[in-house]
């Protein structure tokens, strides 16, 4: 199975190049005719790139729908949440609305949209946004839907959420009575899973004409702005990891956090090289165990709760493509907006399922509530390969930092393993 999906990834990365290279060779090298302007370009590329993004709007609604009536399933049993449930939950919110402040931060001093100009690029998708001529007690109030079938068909993320919130936590709460709708939501999810899955394998095919439309239309010009959000992200991933994560293990629990990140490197790895939280949920219990001492009875709870949940890596990718979209299409965000997406894009990172691209699909939900044009993500999705596996390991590890910092208060950590004295 590993070796499946690094050949996707392999292949999707020849597909950037491929692409980047076609479009290049149609910018400079081929005189503008209507055979390769209107045929290729605005025809097959168009319609088979914006096929592909369809095809991921496609999974939004019901994805994330089902991802989080699961999610909280998973914690909604108030009975048994208790009080280290509540802080893991607090804690995974708050690292997570930090990240996307730090990728805020991050990209507003690298300004990776600036130089580059796509305004002249057709908009297909500006978002029907409501939300922005009404006012802050309407905009507060609608976040309650009123007809959920409603909420469903209009893909108004909010309401739907918030449902499928609501929904989770009855159910967990109504115990054996109602197994066969838990079931049904825990099938579907996986079907969803399954789902998205079969459409990344699409990727390559999309990608390419994604990109190679891109440099058609717009020439070298996207080479520079697209490494710059590329290393924007990276960054915010370095920092979050680095800086955020050691420095709260070191204030919150005391524990030496140099240790922690050599013996968690494996993890990290892993989670690089698959892409997937959902796969390293074994691996990070067992390593926290085994090399930090961290008691079992807390990371099996709260590590799959946080590979479901607890996505700080995606939300930072989701930060800076905000930033970097709305400086390319020259739209500009003002101090709410950003409030916004801090709002949006920690419920996107509940929503994303931890699998490979998840994130681009939920960043859908976070352009629409600021307005965006979805043809910001055709931009990016070229190269997301690489910072979805990035991610990936930034996820993974915000799910471990919070677990110890969580089991250490607990006195559920034993220092004797950290330290390796015995
Ligand atoms: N690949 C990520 C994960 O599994 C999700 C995403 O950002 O696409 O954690």
């Amino acid at each position: 199975q590993k070796k499946k999906k690094i050949s996707l990834t392999t292949m999707i990365f020849i597909a950037l190049l491929a692409g980047a290279l076609a479009g290049v060779i149609i910018n400079y090298v081929i005189p503008s005719n209507y055979v390769v302007d209107d045929i290729i370009v605005q025809g097959v590329f168009y319609i088979v790139g914006q096929g592909f993004i369809r095809l991921m709007r496609m999974l939004v609604v019901p994805l994330v729908f089902c991802s989080i009536v699961c999610g909280s399933m998973a914690v909604g049993d108030t009975k048994k949440l208790g009080s280290v449930g509540v802080k893991t939950l607090i804690f995974y919110l708050c690292t997570t609305a930090l990240a996307i402040t730090v990728a805020l931060t991050i990209a507003n001093i690298f300004n990776p949209g600036k130089g580059l100009d796509m305004s002249q690029i057709q908009v297909t998708s500006t978002v029907s946004e409501t939300t922005q001529s009404m006012s802050m007690t309407e905009t507060l109030l609608d976040i309650i839907p009123v007809n959920i079938f409603n909420s469903l068909s209009e893909g108004n993320m909010l309401q739907i959420i918030v449902f499928a919130l609501i929904l989770g936590v009855i159910l967990a709460n109504m115990g054996d009575r109602v197994d066969i709708v838990k079931n049904f939501f825990g099938q579907f999810n996986d079907i969803m899973m399954e789902m998205t899955m079969a459409v990344m394998k699409l990727a390559p095919i999309g990608v390419f004409c994604l990109i190679a439309k891109t440099f058609a239309e717009i020439g070298f010009e996207v080479f520079i702005p697209l490494l710059k959000y590329m290393f924007c992200v990276l960054l915010a991933l370095a920092v979050q990891c680095f800086v955020v994560y050691l420095g709260l293990l070191k204030i919150f629990s005391g524990l030496n956090p140099f240790i922690f990140i050599k013996n968690f490197f494996p993890v990290m790895a892993f989670a690089f090289s698959t892409s997937t939280s959902n796969a390293t949920i074994p691996m990070n219990i067992d390593t926290l165990a085994e090399k930090m001492g961290v008691s079992k009875k807390i990371s099996s709870f709260t590590i799959p709760l946080g590979a479901t949940i607890n996505m700080d890596g995606t939300s930072i990718m989701q930060g800076v493509a905000v930033v970097f979209t709305a400086q390319a299409f020259g739209i500009p965000l003002d101090m709410m907006d950003y409030l916004t997406v801090i709002g949006t894009a920690t419920l996107a990172s509940i929503g994303t399922a931890g699998v490979p691209s998840v994130g681009l699909i939920t960043l859908t939900m976070v352009f629409n509530s600021v307005g965006l044009p979805i043809e910001g993500i055709a931009l990016i999705m070229g190269i997301d390969r690489i910072l979805d596996m990035t991610r990936t390991a930034v996820n993974i590890t915000g799910d471990a930092v919070c677990t110890t910092i969580v089991a250490s208060w607990n006195k559920a950590v034993d220092r004797d393993v950290y330290y390796r004295r015995k």
